[in-house]
Parts: C-alpha cells; structure tokens; sequence
C-alpha cells in the first residue's frame, strides 16, 4: 500500500494543517463552512518530503495520485486541462505548514495554450484578457519552472511598449499580445534549446515539481532560518481552478485582515487592486487601494468579503488575513490564515478577544510569541527634534530605524552583520533580499503597499518599515536616492519612523520604548500564570532601575568585574596585581574597596526589597593587564629613551606579571574562584564592599536587598568552602563594626560539568546555585565562548551538524542533562537549595521551557528580554500542563 499524497479540498480541514499546508487546509476548512473559494485538490507535505529525500524523485503513487486528483477535478468543474472547447486553467501554489509568505513559487493560469486560448477569450468575450493571460503565463512559467531569467521577458514586453510608443501593459492591445506571446514562446524555447514545453499536463507535473523545489531556495532558507522554522517540513501544492481577478473592471483581487495588523484595532484593514491577478498585490508591483473604496466600485462582492471576514474570524478565533478575488462580481476566497501582526498588535488583539469573550486569558497568553514582544522594546524617534521628514510612506512595521544608507541587499547583508547600522533602501523589496533586511535597521521602499513582501517581513522580524514612498527616485547605479532637491548617497545619514511613515536625511536621536497598557495587562496575566520568577542580569544602577521597570523581581548576576575597568580603578588593579607581598596587595585592594561600595550602593538602592546575587570577581587577572607585546615595547622605549627610572622599573614589574601570567587558554586558567584561591584578599575586599554598601542602603533607605553572594567556577566544595570561610569572616566583622545585621546567603554558579556531576557534595556547602550556563556550554561542548561564532560553528549551523547555536538556546541533550542532573542532586542533599540560571538562555523562551521543566526557581536574563520571559515562563506552565494532560 502506497501512502495517500492527494486529498481533493472537500476532504480537507483546518487540523490536517501537518499534511495539507497552512494554505490548502485554510482553503479546505473554508470550503467546509460554506465560503465561497475554488475547486481543487492539495498534494501532501509529506510528498515533498519524501521527494527531497528521494533527491527529487516523486515516492511511488504519487503521479497516479496526481492525475486522479485532477480527473477528479475535471470531473466537478465539467472542464478537462487543455481541451479546446471547455479548458481547465488551475493555479499551482506553495502553501507551507507555517506561512512564509512570498518565500516559495506559484505559478497561475496552467492551462492556457495556443489551443485553449480562443475558448478562453470566446467565454470571457474579451480577447485581450485571454492573450494577457497567456504571456503572463509563459513568463511566470518560464521563469519558476524552467529558471529562465526574468530579464529576458522584461526586456521583450518594454522593447513593445517602446516600439507601440506606449507607458503601461494595460495600453497594449489584444494584437500586441498575442504578438508578445509569440516572441515569449520564440524566447522561451531558444533558452532551453529547443525543449519549451507546451503541453499542458507536462506543465503541471513540472510547475509542482518546481513547487516542491522552492522549499530549498536560498530566500526560503534564509526566512526559515530567522523564523526558526524547520527545514524539514516541506510544503504542500495546491492545485485550485483558476479564477480570474483581471476579467474586467468587474473584477478584483486583494488582501485583508480582519483587524488591522500594525495596532491590532478592531477595524477593516486591506486593500485591493481592480482587474489585476493576486500575485501584482503581494508583490508590491502596482500600488493597491484602500479597502474601503472596494464598497463604491464593487458593493455587492464588498458586502459578501465584509461577511465573511467577521465569520472567518469567529471560526477561527483569532484575527484572520485573507486572500480574495472578485471575478465579474463573485466573490472566492483563496486563502486565510491566522494573521501576521506586529507585537503591538498581537496584544492588543488577545486583550481584545478577551474581553469579547472569545479566547480566554491561557490562549492569549499562547498566541503571543514572546520573542517578537522585543521590537514594542525598541526606540523610536525622540519627538524633540526639529528636523522636517524629506519624504512620506505607508508606516509600513513600527519603530525607528537609524543608520547609513544602503541601496543593496548584499551589501546590508555584510555590512549589517560587521556591525554597522544600516538602513536598506529598495525600489521595492522582493523575497531574495530577505538576508538583507534582517541584518538592516529598518527598509524603505518606494514602491508597494501595506502588505507588499516588505511590509510583512519586516513586521514579522520586528524591523522598521516605510514602504511605498512616494517621489523618491532611486538610482541603483549611482546608488543614491533623490526626493525634491535632497539626494541621499550611500553611506550617508537616514532616520526612518515605520510608525508614521516619515523619512529623514539625517540621523535624528531615538527614546526608549513604551510600554502601554496592553502589554501591562497582557504581562500581568503571564506573572499570574507563571511559576519560575524572573530576574535579571545587572551590573550597575542604570540597568538594575531598567530591569525592575521591566518587571526583574530581582538581579540574578551582578558582574563585578566591569567595576575594576574605569580609568580610575584600573591604576589600583594594576597595583594589586603586581604587588608581591599579601601586605601591598591589601593595600591596592583597600583603594578599590570604597569604589565597589560606592557601586553597590547604587545598585541596592535600584533593588532595595528584592533579592540581588553580587558575583565575585570572575575572569583571568590578566584581562585587567595591557597585551605582552604591548607592554614589552612600552618598556624597551622607555629604556632605550632613558626614561624615569622610578616610572621604568614599575612599567617592568608589570612587564614581568604580564609575562607571569599569561595563559594560553585563559578561559580555562586562572579565573574565577581559582584567583580568589590564589589572591584571598580579593575576595575579602569584595564581600566588605558588599556587606557595607547594604548596610548603608539599610541605613539610608530603611530597606536593603536580599543579598546573595556568589562565588564563580567552583569544581570542588573545597573552593566554595574556603571561599565561604573567607566571606563569612568578613561578613561577622562588619556586623560586628556596624552594630547591626542581616542575612546573606552564599552560593556558587555551577558553570564546570564536574561541579554539575558532583552537584550534591557542593550542595552542602551551598545556599543556592545559580547555573552559568554560557561556560557551562563551553566546557561540556568544548567550544570557546569568544571564537565560537568566527569559526566552525558557523558552519555547523549552516550545514545542520548542529540545529540551534548552543550558547542561544540550551543544548537540552547534553548540558540540559548535567542541569537537570545537579538540580536533583542538589535538591536530594539539600532541599532548601535555591535554584537559578543567570547564562544567556536565561532570556531565550524555548530555554525558559526546559528551565521550567527541570524545576528552577527563577531564570535571570538581560533587562530587555525580562518581558520575554514572563511570557515564556507563562507559555511553559501552560504547555506542560497540556502536554501532561
Ligand atoms: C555563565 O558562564 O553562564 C555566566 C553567566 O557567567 P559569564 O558569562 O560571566 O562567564
Ligand atoms: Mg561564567
């Protein structure tokens, strides 16, 4: 028994989405509720998988498969594919599990040919329409199925309108394109020596095969790549009867979205395009109407898509974003799907269809995807400036986008991944300058409307978007953009407001983000629903006040060591460190002592009430010391230009240290606990600074934090009970000095897989563990933190060896394993253990989840992404509590 790859739309529903695609499960779960879309039938998702694992052979059945699916088809319409009396025209389209849109191909009117196109032009009276057809058809043909390049076609339909002295295709005549289709046929076969093919059943099996392949084209690596998206999935094809958008000025085709995406209000959003088919209104070719002006020009068709929207919405629960056609005054629907929206939006929506009484707060809180939650973090323009906006667009994707202009994809691409800020300006974008945009600041383009392939991938990632700019001229070759008398070049200054659509030459100041009342509520139902608490990483007074703003019910990482970098500090570290009697390292030590009190005291007062987990000094000595060659040369001048001898001899003693404690592997020497082993007035110095300054912040503030200390790098008790000999000491006399106390509890990160192996025996001499999951990546993989991403790892993520980058998101397999492990032995020796992690996927959701599962406490993460994870750690509860069910 061969598996079933055909399932014709009236079998389908909206659950078989694995198997049928988003668009051909839409379209059937429509078909299903009485709305009106078009006959067809869908091939699998797992037919595309097993012909890439098949290296492009169909798996066995499927062709039979196919042709009684179209049989079938031809059967319902009462019309045979090429047959010269009733002819089929299908459209062949990609349709995704999850939508990328405008990533894959699809191909229209398959059917049409020199011996079905006079019974196309005799049932539609309108001979121009039936020949626009057919040259629209070998071209998009030609091009997808066949890769010929686009230019060819181009190049002969403007060498027609020049030779008919005519702007527009629409000004060509029946005539002219029946002539245009001729040269296309001519063209398209000399491009393929001579094996153009025209029947049309070869062209179908070719055009889905060509369906099947989009799913590997680079654009939809990319778009998969940067959605996290699976390449495994494969897309479904959908084979649908054609119907016709351009029949006349009866005729329509658009886009709408039940709620407008970009706010998330409750309002008709979308726009249309009279007598034109739907791929000129995704790709942004010509620029579409407002929605509303659709009820002037065609009311009945508008009363129906009205209709529908509202039921569709009510169907699904959720906001929908709809593909029509309008052909001589009837309505289909080709496609619904669960809107893609900005976050701003996506809160809103859940508020809303909570409050109607639609969805409940779980399900909203499941339809947000916390990591899209960032760009409502983002700036926007500081709206004290007096700068005037030099051009105006549809406000395409919200916030501001500063940089440099860019008039390539490529080029973004590189220069936004070196780093720099770029702002990507296009014509209009399409598809292939997907890698560009996501390493741009924001995109503009001159062309293209609300939903253009600009508009909806650049809200989708979050990127700030002006699109469809009216009177800018862009010249590629010159690369600069001209609106009035300003020209902008590449490389100079541009500020763009994808909230307004405003455009400026220059690079005006950015604000932080807001926070409304949508996201306040949203959240607030997330802290009701999580477990895990969220803290934040933080190492100064800034921060700590950001992260508590964002929510932080605590600092889980305070790095201590960027408080030894100032300028002013940086004389009594070099002094500590080349002291060469414990009695001169006390007295370095004791000069940095008021200036770390000075910075605790300002990170407590951020804090006070909350629980704040200071670390001890963590990286190699060296870190703090000028490079060997440097200081070699520094000294060899200095003596060679007979320098002060007093300022000479302390440049060589520090020379000598530099040459003492050089490392070759650095990340593995002398950092962390080791150096408070080897240098025990450190650490003596960093528990009184820590202790005075909360005694102060008590004093001053009536309220102090709830102090942790924490010792970094541990792989024995022996280090965490030295170390907590050494604090605890301190600790008692600074009491004692103050009169007064209060309680700190010690532990240790857990960053070493000996630590995590041998969890339970430091339990005993830990109050918590907070689990430093960046070095524990890197001691478990064995991969170096700081050249991880210049070298190989970079391959192994292009090349799948490895799925996710590990130093993002938990290795769950292995390092989860040694978490998981030391959180119950942990726990087994010690039940009051307190549990954390403070490494960087603290602040990734799907790490939230496996932290979650394994019973943490609380994850600590940068500020910014505290929001991300309140709702991941909601998301986490509610899943696993589904999952279990
Ligand atoms: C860690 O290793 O995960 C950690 C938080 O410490 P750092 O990044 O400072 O080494
Ligand atoms: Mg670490």
């Amino acid at each position: 028994m061969t598996d079933r790859y055909v399932y014709d739309l009236s079998e389908g529903s909206a659950e078989m989405k694995p198997l049928l695609g988003g668009k051909g499960a839409g379209v059937a779960e429509m078909m299903r509720v009485g709305v009106p879309v078009p006959d067809g039938f869908t091939i699998t998702t797992q037919a595309c998988v097993e012909t890439m694992n098949r290296k492009g052979e169909w798996p066995d059945g499927l062709d039979e498969q196919a042709w009684a699916g179209l049989q079938r088809l031809e059967e319902r319409t009462g019309r045979k594919l090429g047959d010269p009396g009733k002819p089929l025209l299908v459209s062949v389209r990609s349709g995704a599990i999850i939508s990328m849109p405008g990533m894959m191909d699809t191909i229209l009117n398959l059917g049409i040919s020199d011996e079905t196109v006079p019974a196309i032009a005799r049932e539609s009276g309108n001979e121009r329409f039936a020949w626009d057809c057919y040259r629209r058809f070998i071209q998009m043909y030609g091009e997808v199925v066949e890769g010929i390049d686009a230019h060819v076609y181009e190049d002969a339909l403007t060498a027609l309108k020049e030779s008919k002295g005519v702007e527009s295709d629409t000004d060509l005549s029946a005539d002219d394109l029946k002539g245009l289709v001729d040269t296309f046929k001519k063209l398209s076969n000399e491009q393929l020596g001579g094996n153009w093919t025209t029947d049309p059943r070869e062209q179908l099996m070719r055009a889905v095969d060509a369906v099947f392949r989009s799913w590997l084209n680079p654009r939809a690596f990319v778009y998969r790549k940067a959605n996290k998206i699976s390449d495994d999935l494969g897309t479904a094809v959908n084979v649908m009867q054609m119907v016709f958008g351009n029949r006349g000025d009866d005729s329509a085709t658009g886009v709408c979205f039940t709620r407008n995406p970009a706010t998330g209000a409750n309002e008709l959003y979308g726009e249309f395009l009279q007598n034109a088919q739907g791929e000129d209104v995704v790709a942004g070719i010509r620029t579409p109407k407002p929605l509303a002006q659709m009820q002037e020009i065609l009311p009945d068709a508008y009363e129906q898509l009205t209709a529908t929207m509202k039921k569709m919405e009510a169907h699904y629960r959720d906001m929908q974003d709809m593909e029509f056609t309008v052909e001589n005054g009837k309505l289909y629907l080709l496609q619904t799907r669960n809107g893609k929206r900005t976050a701003a939006a996506a809160l809103k929506v859940a508020r809303d269809l909570v409050d109607e009484g639609v969805i409940s707060k779980e399900e909203a809180l499941m339809r947000i995807e916390p990591g899209q939650l960032d760009q409502l973090l983002h700036e926007a323009i500081d709206p004290d400036h007096s700068e005037q906006p030099v051009a105006e667009g549809l406000p395409a994707s919200p916030g501001a986008a500063v940089g440099e202009a860019v008039f390539d994809a490529d080029i973004a691409a590189e220069r936004g991944a070196a780093g720099d800020r770029v702002v990507l300006i296009r014509f209009e974008t399409t598809p292939d300058d997907i890698h560009g945009v996501l390493q741009s600041q924001g995109v503009l383009t001159a062309h293209g409307g609300m939903t253009s392939h600009a508009a909806v991938v650049a809200r989708g990632m979050g990127k700030p978007c002006v699109a469809g700019a009216r009177g800018i001229k862009i010249d590629y070759e010159a690369r600069t953009l001209t609106v009035g008398d300003t020209v902008i070049e590449e490389g100079d200054p541009i500020t763009l407001d994808g909230s307004t659509g405003e455009v400026f030459a220059a690079a005006l100041p950015l604000i932080p983000p807001q926070i409304n009342a949508d996201f306040q509520e949203v959240l607030s139902w997330a802290d009701e629903t999580r477990r895990l608490g969220v803290w934040a990483n933080a190492d100064n007074a800034t921060d700590a006040a950001k992260a508590r703003e964002l929510g932080a019910e605590g600092i889980g990482l305070c790095r201590t060591e960027h408080m030894f970098f100032g300028a002013d500090r940086l004389p009594a570290m070099h002094e500590m460190i080349t002291a060469e009697t414990p009695e001169e390292r006390k007295t370095a030590v004791d000069k940095i002592l008021p200036m770390q009190q000075e910075d605790f005291e300002g990170v407590f007062t951020a804090m006070k009430g909350l629980p704040v987990t200071v670390r001890l000094l963590d990286p190699p000595l060296h870190e703090f010391l000028p490079s060997l060659v440097e200081q070699s040369l520094k000294v060899q001048e200095m003596e060679l230009t007979s320098a002060d001898p007093v300022h000479t001899d302390k440049e060589r003693r520090l020379l000598a240290q530099v040459k003492k404690l050089h490392e070759q592997n650095p990340m593995l020497g002398t950092r962390g606990v080791r150096l408070a082993m080897l240098y025990p007035e450190i650490p003596d110095m960093q528990a009184r600074a820590i202790i005075r300054a909360a005694l102060a912040v008590l004093e001053r503030e009536g309220e102090t934090v709830d102090l942790h200390i924490m010792i970094p790098l541990v792989f024995t008790p022996v280090e965490l009970a030295t170390q907590r000999k050494i604090v605890e000491d301190c600790l008692a006399e600074e009491f004692d000095r103050a009169g007064r106390r209060i309680d700190v509890e010690i532990g240790t990160m857990i960053e070493l897989p000996r630590a995590a192996l041998t969890a339970d025996r430091i339990a005993e001499v830990a109050d918590f563990f907070s689990f430093g999951t960046n070095d524990l990546t890197q001691t478990t993989l064995g991969i170096s933190r700081d050249d991880a991403e210049n070298g190989f790892l970079t391959e192994y993520l292009r090349t799948k060896v490895l799925k996710q980058n590990p130093f993002a998101s938990i290795d769950v397999d292995g390092v989860g394993q040694l978490v998981s492990g030391a959180v119950e032995k942990g726990r087994a020796a010690k039940s009051s253990l307190g549990l954390g992690v403070c490494g960087e996927h603290g602040g990734d959701p799907d790490s939230v989840h496996f932290f979650n599962q394994v019973g943490l406490d609380y994850v600590s993460c940068s500020p910014f992404r505290v929001p991300i994870a309140r709702f991941a750690a909601a998301q986490a509860v509610i899943e696993q509590r589904d999952g279990a069910k």
